[in-house]
């Protein structure tokens, strides 16, 4: 129970969601190796048959590489089963700190995982089932709509990506962009563009548009696999409507990020170019989990964070830690085809639960 407290009580909520099989998953004959418990609890690498979990069987062959072991069970913030909406994620994870971000603090969303684990589709969505960017954006303008009387505000939202170090407008694509720090405005990208969607349509229009300018390569481990960090940012400046007298302003940040994917280059027998894209990615990845590391450590106390030691970190260092809110999704595959790579992200997800 003590344990629970703590997680509850940190300013870094640990989700984990499963997404379902895919056709290709079902059909190969391997078996699940996660079982959703309930709302808080699942279980990585079920025994089976005897102490396996009946109904779990897609195939009924086990040719996965299943490891010998013990069931290993892991508690989080928050765990969603592969029935869990969109809706349903977005009411457990940012929707709890959407307060927070009203009152002035920085907030950040992480989705971590492997490719192909259902990072972008809970951010980013699809047609007709949008993420967590869009559901964010949505509830915030209603929630600012029913303050219009008491508050003057302002929305903002750029989109870019860090990809090989470098930070390239998703929006209005140009030239690499630099990062300065602004002793009044905190994490200053140059040239990055700022928008005002006029609807939730426009919204979607500028989300998706925004995506497909994200860039992508075909590895041998995934056609399709995104090598980049892709980080949606939303800006609310509130002032108070008091007549005759000059109102501080507040800003605050929301990043909402759908992270590159997490497999160890190596396993895609990455080479040349793709290999300093993977030494990149993982920079970056490195540098994040050390930085939440560091913080974890610091608790209060003065250390020494290592912020400058890649772009992603950089970019964040005004959204992590401080009085800062983060929400770290991780995303994994039900199936034994990626058994290495979900057991990394649910160990992962643990120990980032120390925060
Ligand atoms: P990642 O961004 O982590 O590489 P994706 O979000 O692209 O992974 O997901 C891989 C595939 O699985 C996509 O076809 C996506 O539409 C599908 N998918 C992922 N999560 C879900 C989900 N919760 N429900 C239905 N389909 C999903
Ligand atoms: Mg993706």
């Amino acid at each position: 129970v003590a344990t629970v407290m703590a997680v509850e009580d940190s300013t870094l909520q640990v989700v984990v969601r499963v997404r379902p099989p895919t056709p290709r998953e079902l059909d190969s004959q391997r078996r699940p190796v996660v079982q959703v418990v309930d709302e808080r609890v699942l279980v990585f690498n079920p025994e089976e048959p005897d102490g396996g979990f009946p109904g779990l069987k897609w195939g009924g062959t086990h040719d996965g590489p299943k490891k010998k072991g013990k069931d290993l069970t892991f508690v989080f913030d928050r765990v969603f089963g592969e029935a869990a909406t969109q809706q349903d994620v977005f009411q457990h994870t940012t929707h709890s700190v959407l307060d927070s971000f009203l009152q002035g603090y920085n907030c950040s969303v992480f989705a971590y995982g492997a490719t192909g684990a259902g990072k972008t589709h809970t951010m980013l969505g699809r047609e007709g089932d949008p993420g967590i960017m869009y559901l964010t954006t949505v509830e915030l303008y209603r929630r600012l709509e029913a303050r219009q009387q008491e508050k003057r505000f302002e929305v903002l939202i750029s989109y870019q990506e860090v990809y090989n170090e470098q930070i390239h407008d998703l929006l209005e694509p140009k030239g690499p962009l630099a990062i300065r720090e602004d002793p009044d405005k905190g994490v200053v990208v140059q040239g990055l563009s700022f928008h005002q969607p006029a609807s939730a349509e426009e919204l979607l229009e500028i989300l998706t548009r925004g995506n497909r300018n994200r860039t992508q390569h075909p590895t041998d481990a995934n056609a399709t696999s995104s090598r980049s960090h892709a980080i949606f940012q939303i800006f609310v400046k509130q002032q108070d409507r008091v007549p005759g007298l000059t109102q501080a302003v507040q800003v605050a940040k929301m990043s909402l990020i759908d992270l590159a994917g997490s497999e160890r280059a190596s396993s895609t027998h990455a080479k040349g170019e793709r290999l300093r894209e993977g030494a990149n990615i993982n920079r970056s990845l490195l540098a994040l989990i050390n930085v939440l590391n560091a913080l974890a450590d610091a608790k209060g106390r003065k250390t020494h964070v290592p912020y400058r030691d890649s772009k992603l970190t950089r970019l964040l260092k005004d959204s992590l830690g401080g009085n800062c809110r983060t929400v770290m999704i991780a995303a994994i595959s039900p199936s034994s085809l990626t058994y290495e790579d979900t057991y990394n992200t649910l160990k992962y997800a643990d120990r980032a639960k120390e925060i």
